[in-house]
């Protein structure tokens, strides 16, 4: 199998090499990670301006940092180097829970993998108030990727541990909204800057990824990257034929 590993946390975090340690029970594995950290960008992708990479000594593996984005990354990965079986993506310091699933680097570089018809899988952990334990993960992360990898039907699956895992559970994506404030502050120079917050406004649902993380289970949340409601389209097709349009009709 071969396995391309990426993240958005740059090609010198340790969750990278922890996630490339075990993989490499598994295949094959190249690492093409961004040269700097790339958090909270979401699937952005580079188009204004030319990409390059460089070789990097990660400890034994084959690996190249570029100087782009995780969605990038997985591009450049499958272009130099060949498409892979699958790609996992993280480990990310951070989870990646419910509405995280919107702007997450670590989740793109798994959905890039997704959108060029292989598969991809994000992986994310707490962040730590010292150092990550990474090397305690490591038992927990082979469990996953032993359910994860033979299972061909899955094609995008987020992944997030808790700091000491009980245990295993399939989830579905957290919908809880937040209240987003935009928080003022003052810089150095007495200008007033703006910090991004996030605070929930409802109640964790049960069943869901943050539930699982609430009672320290690692979650697991099959993706699929058709955003389409389904119920709201057949409703709408059916209470507002007006805009009902068949390819064989001007629109
Ligand atoms: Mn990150």
């Amino acid at each position: 199998m071969r396995i391309l590993i990426v993240n958005d946390d740059g090609i010198y975090s340790p969750g990278i090499l922890t996630l490339a340690q075990v993989a490499k029970e598994y295949g094959d594995v190249t690492i093409v990670a961004p040269d700097v950290e790339r958090s909270s960008m979401g699937h952005a992708v580079t188009h204004s301006r030319p990409l390059s990479y460089r070789k990097t000594a990660i400890q034994g593996f084959e690996a190249f940092r570029v100087d782009g984005t995780p969605a990038d990354c997985v591009a450049i990965g499958f272009s130099v180097a060949g498409k892979a079986d699958v790609v996992l993506s993280g480990i990310n310091i951070g989870l990646n829970l419910g509405n995280s699933m919107w702007h997450s680097g670590t989740l793109a570089g798994a959905k890039q993998a997704a959108l060029m018809g292989s598969r991809g899988i994000a992986l994310s952990a707490p962040t730590p108030v010292a150092e990550p334990n990474f090397e305690g993960l490591k038992s927990h992360v082979r469990e996953v990727l032993s359910t994860l990898l033979p299972a061909q039907e899955l094609t995008l699956v987020n992944v997030n541990f808790p700091a000491e895992p009980k245990g295993t559970l399939w989830t579905r994506q957290s919908v809880r909204h937040y209240d987003g404030k935009v928080v003022p502050s003052k810089d150095p120079m007495g200008r007033t800057h703006y910090w991004f917050t996030v605070f929930p406004v409802e109640e964790t649902e049960e069943g869901t990824d943050r539930w699982a993380l609430d009672r320290s289970f690692v979650s697991m949340t099959p993706l699929r990257l058709d955003l389409t409601d389904h119920d709201a389209l057949k409703l709408q097709l059916k209470t507002n034929p007006a805009t009902h349009h068949t390819p064989s009709q001007k629109v």
